[in-house]
């Protein structure tokens, strides 16, 4: 086949494709609630009483489970696994990739007589033994120092996954070297959470509380994704290798008429979606709502919040099984951040908060004086762990995809500034200009903030250009983008917040011990705080031009445009110190992890990058220049009847496809053996020549789209790939 039979064969497909199939009538949510999960109450059911009790204590508060009781779980983990027909097991984890990895094994040994039985001991459910020397390591580990030790992690629940081919119990863990160097994205996460604290817990003793549980940042992630019919996005390569078009001309429409936003779902969309929900519902992930988004093909899923360490989890869970489930309804789920050039790209927005048992949520602004002034010190923790460690926060979203929305007016900008609205703008400018009247005279305060009491809770007016936003209770980080898992975000938002509170916990003791009163502590600290760190606070549109100019000259924050630009930050001595003394992550830890990121991003540019050669070389060029011969000729048939006819058009895509081969020329030679003497010299070449040449390339090539005739274009074009039918 050619490759424009192969693009026609692909809409005849579609064009072809029968009725919506209604999918199977919908279960009762009790039915299916958490039926997968062997979670506490599924425990107390299969557990004695003291070891459901251990066992209780550690999910909740991370407390260390001695190993008898890990043998008796263990025993009734697989008693309730093998009856739901599980034969296999495997620890998950989640190395520096942004996808799990998994290794089944079998409860299966045979004993003398050759006959089966099954096996599943506490030590096998807390350690594995992957050899993992082609996981992503940052030469963590030299390449023959395989072993490689995955460690159950009890704070998240053991789930039965359900494929087509099977089902096996999943275990979540972390994933370390032998000697003992995180490399995976859970260590740092759950060390991080233990930081963030121990540094909380010194900040509410210090506001006199008594009984402070321990404390656990909470995510609720947005997530924003495409779906393509599987016949469109198996007929473009660029689709399946690089997850985003690397060629295609504007669709004469698309998201202008903002008619998909929020409109009603298409059939197959719906019928997709609550099949997704179903087996989503089954593993106890709160899936809660969904919709379409701005683009065309575009939808949101955002499950109700937990725990970030599990909703971590769920959220990977949660991308493996959109896509999977996607294919079973003959769609393609784009997770990439841009996968159309001119259509909004997709991001995922990471809602993070703070709170325990006994103090509940501290972003919490709250009804009662007390609560606001433990509120005013946490948001302030906020507002300088963002200005001190913007660039950080810009480190850790940065992506080869993600680049391509970051600063393009649709997503925040590249510059890391929090929107606290007006309300609590205002409070927090008169706390930096000294105009809080703070009586001294005991009680539970008077900090003259008659404004904030009670509290709106709601800000009313969204700020969409700001990278991060207060919502009323939580902090929204909008510039996370679609792809990504979402520790590497909670790790720094935890890590940032930790070191702020420490930072309050020092100056509120030495304002408490030299007499002062909590309200007028407070005070004295956000004061402080608030004028070394204020200028991170911005209520204005992101996206103009004047903030790109003032965010920079005046506020002093840094626009950090590129991922080349932005990974080097973690080797910025402030960051690795921050981890350091923090204890998330070693400064070799560090390290392996810029050099792991740093690869990625080379290696998916340089992917993109022959793709590109390959498909302007192999697809478009066949295509265009039979087009222009087929064209040549018609002028040399009608010529010799002694018509002349208009020969522009011909000669035009001659022109076009001689530049586009030119710039593929200078696109392969860019790609052939080059010394950087430094990592970051070779993403730089990436971010600049490699991808200027490609863009090169593809403007030839789109233009090239719209002169060749549509019965003879090769690849599937936005107009058809965006309207879902
Ligand atoms: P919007 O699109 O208006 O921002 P959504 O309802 O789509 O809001 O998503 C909001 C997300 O924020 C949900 O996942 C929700 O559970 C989560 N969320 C709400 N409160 C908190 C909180 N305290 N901590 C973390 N996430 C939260
Ligand atoms: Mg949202």
């Amino acid at each position: 086949m050619s490759g424009n039979e192969i693009r026609l064969q692909a809409i005849n497909e579609v064009t072809n494709r029968g009725d919506v199939p209604t999918g199977s009538p919908p279960k009762p949510l009790s039915e299916i609630w958490a039926s997968d999960v062997f979670n506490l109450a599924t425990m107390e059911e299969a557990l004695s009483k003291s070891a459901f009790k251990a066992m209780k204590k550690t999910v909740q508060t991370g407390a260390p489970l001695d190993p008898s009781t890990a043998d008796v779980v263990a025993a009734a983990m697989k008693d309730w696994a093998l009856g739901k027909g599980v034969k296999f097991f495997s620890h998950i984890f989640y190395p520096m990739t942004n996808i799990t990895a998994e290794k089944h094994d079998g409860f299966i040994v045979t004993n003398a007589d050759g006959n089966a039985i099954t096996e599943f001991t506490g030590s096998l459910l807390i350690k594995g033994e992957p050899d993992g020397s082609s996981f992503p390591n940052g030469s963590l580990r030299m390449t023959a120092a395989a072993r490689g030790y995955t460690a159950w992690d009890p704070t998240s629940p053991v789930y039965v996954m359900n494929t087509q081919n099977g089902a096996t119990l999943m275990i979540p863990s972390v994933f370390m070297s032998w000697t003992g160097e995180a490399l995976d994205k859970k260590i740092p996460l759950l060390r991080s959470n233990a930081a963030m604290d121990k540094a909380a817990q010194k900040v509410l003793k210090l506001m006199g509380e008594t009984d402070i549980a321990p404390l656990n940042s909470s995510c609720g992630a947005e997530q924003e994704y495409f779906l393509i019919d599987s016949h469109f996005a198996n007929s473009r390569p660029d689709l399946l290798l690089a997850g985003r078009t690397l060629f295609g001309a504007p669709s004469p429409k698309g998201q202008e008429f903002d008619d998909h936003y929020f409109g009603a779902i298409p059939g197959r969309v719906q019928v997709f979606m609550q099949a997704f929900e179903d087996k989503l519902f089954k593993l106890g992930i709160p899936a809660k709502t969904h919709h379409n988004e701005v683009a065309p093909g575009q939808f949101e899923i955002a499950p109700y919040f937990e725990s970030a360490n599990v909703a971590a989890d769920h959220q990977q869970l949660m991308m493996t099984i959109m896509k999977s489930t996607a294919l079973e309804h003959g769609f393609v789920c784009l997770l990439h951040e841009k996968p159309f050039a001119g259509i909004n790209g997709s991001g995922k927005h990471v809602n993070w908060s703070i709170g325990n048992a006994t103090q509940g949520n501290l972003l919490d602004p709250g009804n009662t004086p007390h609560d606001n002034l433990n509120f005013l010190l946490f948001c302030g923790a906020v507002i300088r762990g963002v200005h001190l460690y913007g660039p950080l926060l810009r480190a850790v979203i940065a992506t080869a995809g993600n680049d391509h929305r970051l600063g393009a007016n649709e997503a925040p900008p590249a510059i890391l500034s929090v929107y606290l609205g007006d309300q609590l703008e205002g409070v927090f400018n008169d706390i930096k200009d000294g105009k809080v009247s703070v009586s001294n005279g005991g009680g539970m305060m008077d900090l003259g903030l008659a404004q904030i009491l009670p509290f709106n809770r709601d800000p009313g007016d969204r700020n969409r250009t700001s990278p991060f936003a207060f919502t009323g209770n939580r902090f929204e980080f909008r510039a996370v983008g679609s792809s990504q898992s979402v520790s590497g975000p909670l790790v720094a938002m935890n890590t940032i917040l930790a070191d702020s509170l420490e930072w309050i916990a020092e100056k509120l003791e030495a304002e408490l011990s030299s007499g002062k009163k909590q309200p007028a502590a407070v005070a004295a600290v956000l004061q402080e705080l608030m004028q070394e760190h204020g200028n991170v606070i911005f209520g204005g549109d992101g996206y103009s031009h004047e903030w790109h100019v003032a965010a920079v000259e005046k506020h002093g924050l840094k626009n950090i445009p590129t991922t080349a630009d932005a990974l080097p930050v973690l080797n910025d001595p402030s960051v690795i110190d921050l981890f350091k003394r923090t204890g998330v992550l070693s400064p070799v830890e560090l390290e392996s992890r810029y050099e792991v990121y740093a690869e990625q991003y080379i290696l998916s540019i340089g992917v993109e990058a022959k793709l590109v050669v390959e498909l302007a070389k192999t697809v478009l060029y066949p295509a265009t220049m039979s087009y222009v011969s087929s064209l040549a000729a018609t002028l040399n048939s009608a010529s010799a009847l002694g018509v002349e006819l208009e020969s522009t058009a011909v000669k035009k895509i001659a022109n076009e496809t001689n530049a586009m081969m030119s710039a593929v020329s200078s696109l392969e030679e860019a790609l052939v053996n080059h010394h950087f003497d430094s990592t970051e010299a070779h993403m730089k070449y990436c971010a600049g020549t490699l991808r200027e040449l490609m863009d090169r390339t593809r403007a030839h090539a789109d233009a090239l789209e719209t002169m060749v005739a549509d019965e003879c274009w090769p690849l599937p074009k936005y107009r058809e790939m965006l309207f879902i039918k």
